[in-house]
């Protein structure tokens, strides 16, 4: 496809129109090809971010490609209003993978968490203790930007300047199982966390801390809500990141990668917690629509059909090469994650390891919430050579941005 405007066009538009949330790097992409982008020059970048991990299987798959065509020619949407032929056999196949029988379909990870904490209050209400309505989250979560996910998200930053949000939050350290157990109680509603902590510094819950969960919850009977949006759906080289925890999460929400580059999110929910609604409380208008349906089940077929042994594989090959990495250079803290989701934190602001990166090629990304962690979330289809090549040039763009990261300029 041919570009009709010029990068500096595009940017001026942007300048003057778009709403200033989000500050771009000064590259503009329009065509991508499996773990690669392509500038307005057409130069190539390896892509470590993958649309936040939205392009799970790369970019222009082609089957995905031809199945998003062939629905735009036959029906996108007749509301949720009536049937359609896929969403039931989404849910069913979402339910098969995880083993949790109820699915509500939305257009985005905010949404998905929303409707597990609505979904919390309302099993609540359902059952007569109307007053049980506060939320245990963790330190360093993440959750989304609508009100109600925004509540349960640690970093003051992206809460202050909308408060007052929602009431009967605790936050707790991910990884205390003591404060957790001391934190929940029999007005807790539900105890909402990330299997793997991405925003926040890609952070692994450990078992001892799922445990402590699973125990708070048998205790006082307070739900478990799975924010599995990033860390879900094969990111780690599991359906979800709880099964690998044992965990047995009464709601699980997932998105990012489920439409495989579509917007389409999902809440899956046990029956005991799917019972207590009744016709008419939630609602989605986009929720689900065929197009983003058919995006989903193609993702599945993949990820079912030997995607989720090669993320295991591709992940361990990606980890020992960032071990490798913080053995040569001294100044990596940690390194942390699982499957194809990894951090690599450093002593100040990432910022410039990501700029060289840019330079050089690389597509990685730093977030607000954590800018001192680089954080890594390729396509899941993303091939060892590829990794190899992406190793190389963060070797180099760490060996060119050391003094800047020690003194922490952005
Ligand atoms: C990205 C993310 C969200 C929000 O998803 P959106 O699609 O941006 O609304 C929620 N939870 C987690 C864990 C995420 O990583």
């Amino acid at each position: 496809m041919k570009a009709v405007r010029t990068a500096d066009t595009i940017r001026r538009l942007e300048a003057d129109h778009i709403v200033q949330f989000y500050r771009r790097a000064p590259v503009v992409f329009a065509l991508g090809q499996g773990s690669r982008l392509y500038d307005l020059d057409g130069r190539p970048f390896l892509d470590l971010v993958s649309g936040a991990g939205t392009a799970a299987l790369g970019h222009a798959h082609p089957r995905l490609a031809s199945v998003i065509a062939e629905q735009a020619r036959t029906l996108l949407q007749p509301s949720n209003l009536y049937y359609q032929p896929f969403q039931g056999e989404l849910a069913s196949r979402l339910a098969g993978l995880t083993g949790l029988p109820r699915v509500f379909f939305s257009n985005s990870g905010t949404e998905a968490v929303e409707t597990a904490l609505k979904l919390a209050r309302r099993y609540w209400h359902t059952r007569g203790e109307t007053g049980r309505t506060e939320i245990v989250a963790l330190e360093h979560a993440f959750h989304g930007r609508t009100l109600g996910s925004l509540s349960v998200t640690w970093e003051e930053r992206y809460r202050r300047p909308f408060a007052p949000l929602l009431g009967g939050i605790k936050f707790v350290p991910p990884n205390d199982p003591d404060r957790l157990l001391a934190a929940v109680s029999s007005s807790t509603a539900a105890i909402i966390f990330e299997p793997v902590q991405g925003d926040g510094g890609m952070r692994p819950l450990t078992p001892a801390f799922a445990q402590a969960a699973e125990r708070a919850r048998a205790a006082t009977g307070a739900l478990l809500i799975a924010d599995e949006v990033q860390c879900g759906l094969g990111r780690t080289g599991h359906a979800l990141h709880s099964l690998a925890l044992e965990l047995r999460p009464d709601l699980v929400a997932v998105g990012k990668g489920l439409g495989a580059g579509l917007p389409i999110a999902a809440t899956l929910a046990s029956e005991a917690v799917a019972e207590t609604v009744a016709y008419g409380d939630h609602g989605c208008t986009q929720g689900g629509n065929l197009i983003t349906c058919r995006a989903a089940l193609v993702f599945l077929d993949e990820l079912e059909n030997g995607l989720l042994a090669h993320v295991r594989r591709a992940g361990a090959h990606l980890e020992q090469g960032l071990r490798a990495l913080s053995r040569k250079h001294e100044m990596i803290i940690d390194i942390r994650g699982a499957g194809l989701m990894w951090g690599i934190e450093l002593p100040g602001d990432a910022a410039p390891v990501v700029e060289a990166a840019l330079h050089r090629g690389l597509l990685i990304h730093r977030h607000l919430a954590a800018p001192a962690v680089v954080r890594l979330l390729p396509p899941l289809t993303i091939s060892e050579a590829e990794l190899d090549e992406a190793l190389e040039i963060l070797d180099a763009a760490l060996g060119a941005a050391p003094a800047a990261v020690d003194t922490g300029a952005a």
